[in-house]
């Protein structure tokens, strides 16, 4: 016998699980049944290519037997089995890399989601010590001679020894702990509740599962006396109880019927068998797709985006069967990267069953498959838009990231991608305000929460003036921050609407996205700004050259005290009522994107300028170009150079480079002012 001690993640993980985080403990049995189905099918598929693997006689199924005296609880399978090597590396240790993760994620997660984590992460094997003191696990590898036995308390260490065992697969016998109703631990020496569970969680599971079950009746032969009733004697010597197998799921594959003959609640038991989630999904999206390419496929959007749906290691995809055998659990082939929150199943009856990973990537019918899924989701997303938008704003406020990001990697999808894209805008902000001071007037003075309405591009190009020619757009880090930009003042007073880009990643979208139905998105930060008819544009460019005259001389006294700061200064027509603003060059990365990228430790970003625009028609700009007038070597010239800037900084919500410096400037002025 050798003793073995696990890795110290694994001790922390085993403690976790003996002091019984979740909620539900059932889920225990669910990763036992799914282990023994998963080593099913690695039989079956081991016996595709070589036959002697699988007799013919011998029927893959999981047994589960309880044994109420001794409080143990058995699960057994005919699967492949492992080797000792096996037995160390896939219980010994934790395989997953993101184990660490894991823990963290679990300790901050609350009941309900730690049991939906606990299968995301395929903790699997080490859920027995929620329900079990210690357990040993009996296996033997298909094609092998010898079995080994291992045996485990959860405290930090396991041995390994060789054993007897008939056949070949694995057995696990669990010595349970008492059951507790209180701590919601169920009896699992109960069959009742084994069958219960295993109906609840693993209903669809391909194989029988069968639990050995008593069976009391009356013994046959019994002299029986006239009048002797068999369904009401009580006699004992006349019971016998009889212990017999029964199978607790029913095995249907619920993608293979029609959608009349599931109902929803089916369909959702479904859904939370096979992601382990909660609550119902959001969408559930049938296929069927016949003709030169067959296939079934059931597909559902979760009502939240999943957690991990960021993480680069996360693996993602559909379950895919080929002719209803299990080929892979998560087949990213079927789904394109930005689609990585869709679950579900694909089953195809043109697939081979000896469909490896390399030859996934390669194969045609794979590629057409996950066209046809492409196209069915982008039209179930279309038409829950249009019929049901409430529903759809809860899938764009979890999902948007996904689709912006598939509008700028998915060439051929690009245009339908952009058509389910919603923004905030000058114009939802206005219409809500409007709407929410309605609620106020009509409900005696209380004030109903605004919600935040958006707009898609076909509305906003439906609204757009005759004479306005692009889409015109405004980035920002928050709603506060952007509605109350001085950029936007000219947009406003000619009518614009304004979109409003408050997520840093709406900027990578369009800098891969220049132009949406012909129109070109202009962002109002950035660059010169020439707005109206042509005729407008001329008076206006006439104007300002006329005004550049006075303003040149300060504009240069500006420019060399901020030479550190600034790229340069001009007149402003984007202004009506600010004094300034500061504007990126056309092409230029925003601030908010900068402070994001380097955020994320890419430090050494190249730091642009900006442009300082000053409004010649405000009053500050012209007292101070008569100060400037009266003496240009007035010191106070050079702070206000510097108190124009900072506000400018203010007014777009990015931060002061020295806060202490600019208050002191600000005091000073009350000061002479007062
Ligand atoms: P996961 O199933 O997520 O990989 P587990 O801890 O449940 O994690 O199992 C670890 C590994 O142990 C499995 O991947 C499988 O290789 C092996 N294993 C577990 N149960 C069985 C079983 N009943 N038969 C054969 N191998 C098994």
């Amino acid at each position: 016998m050798e003793r073995f001690e696990f890795k110290s993640e694994t001790k922390e993980l085993l403690q976790m699980m003996a002091h019984s985080l979740y909620s539900s403990k059932d889920v225990c049995l669910r990763e036992l049944i799914s282990n023994a189905s998963d080593a099913l099918d690695r039989r079956r598929f081991e016996a595709v290519k070589d036959p002697s693997k699988l007799d013919a006689s011998e029927t893959l199924e999981i047994k589960i037997s309880a044994d109420k005296e001794n409080r143990t609880l058995v699960v057994e399978d005919n699967g492949d089995g492992m080797t000792r090597e096996e037995l160390i590396s896939n219980l010994g240790t934790i395989a997953h890399s993101g184990t660490k993760a894991f823990v963290e994620n679990l300790k901050k997660a609350n009941p309900n989601e730690q049991s939906s984590l606990i299968g995301q992460f395929g903790v699997g094997f080490y859920s027995v010590f929620i329900l079990a003191d210690n357990v040993t696990v009996e296996t033997k590898r298909v094609g092998q001679d010898k079995a080994y036995i291992f045996k485990s308390t959860g405290d930090g260490s396991y041995t390994i020894e060789e054993t007897e065992k008939a056949g070949f697969g694995t057995r696990i016998t669990m010595n349970l702990r008492p059951s507790d109703a209180e701590d919601n631990l169920e009896d699992f020496t109960n069959e009742w509740t084994i069958k219960q569970t295993v109906k609840k969680y693993s209903d669809f599971v391909q194989y029988p599962v069968m639990v050995l079950c008593e069976h009391k009746h009356h013994r046959e032969g019994v002299e029986e006396a006239e009048g002797h009733d068999v369904s009401t004697c009580n006699d004992p010597t006349h019971q016998v109880t009889e212990k017999k197998w029964e199978q607790a799921n029913s095995m249907k594959a619920i993608w293979l019927k029609s959608d009349k003959e599931v109902t929803d609640e089916e369909y959702n038991d479904f859904y939370k068998t096979l992601t382990y989630d909660y609550q119902d999904p959001l969408l559930r999206i049938n296929i069927n797709a016949e003709g030169n390419m067959e296939f079934k496929g059931l597909v559902f959007i979760p009502s939240k985006a999943p957690f991990d749906m960021n993480y680069r290691d996360t693996k993602y995809g559909l379950r895919l069967y080929a002719q209803h055998v299990l080929i892979m659990d998560k087949c990213q082939e079927l789904v394109p990267d930005y689609l990585r929150f869709l679950k579900g199943v694909v089953d195809s009856s043109d697939l081979n069953l000896n469909l490896s990973r390399e030859i996934l990537q390669k194969d045609k019918m794979i590629g057409r498959i996950r066209k046809h899924v492409v196209k069915k989701i982008l039209d179930a997303l279309e038409n829950l838009k249009t019929n049901d938008p409430d529903k759809y704003m809860t899938f764009w406020e979890n999902y948007s990231r996904v689709i912006k990001e598939g509008a700028a990697s998915d060439y051929d999808n690009k245009d339908r991608l952009l058509k389910l894209m919603k923004f905030i805008s000058t114009y939802t902000v206005s219409e809500d305000e409007k709407q929410a001071s309605d609620a106020k007037d009509t409900e005696n003075g209380e004030t109903k929460k605004a919600s935040k309405s958006q707009t898609t591009f076909e509305e906003y190009i439906a609204r757009m003036p005759e004479d306005q020619k692009d889409i015109y757009a405004i980035t920002g880090e928050s709603l506060e921050v952007v509605r109350n930009s001085p950029h936007l003042e000219a947009f406003l007073q000619k009518g614009y609407e304004v979109l409003y880009l408050i997520d840093p990643y709406d900027e990578i979208l369009f800098a891969n996205v220049p132009e949406v139905q012909g129109k070109k998105i202009v962002f109002i930060g950035r660059g010169e700004v020439e707005l109206g008819s042509e005729e407008e544009k001329k008076e206006q460019r006439e104007k300002l050259e006329s005004q550049k005259k006075d303003y040149n001389a300060l504009m240069d006294a500006l420019k060399d005290k901020l030479s550190n700061e600034i790229e340069s200064v001009r007149l402003s027509s984007r202004l009506t009522t600010s004094p300034a603003c500061l504007v990126s060059q056309e092409g230029d990365m925003s601030p908010q994107l900068q402070r994001l990228i380097s955020k994320m430790g890419h430090n050494n970003m190249p730091q642009t300028k900006r442009i300082l625009e000053i409004n010649p028609n405000h009053p500050l700009l012209q007292k101070l170009l008569t100060k400037f007038g009266a003496n240009d070597k007035d010191p106070m010239i050079g702070k206000y150079a510097q108190l124009l800037y900072g506000q400018s900084l203010l007014a777009e919500g990015s931060p002061l480079p020295d806060p202490v410096e600019y208050t002191k400037l600000v005091t000073e002025l009350m000061v002479g002012s007062l």
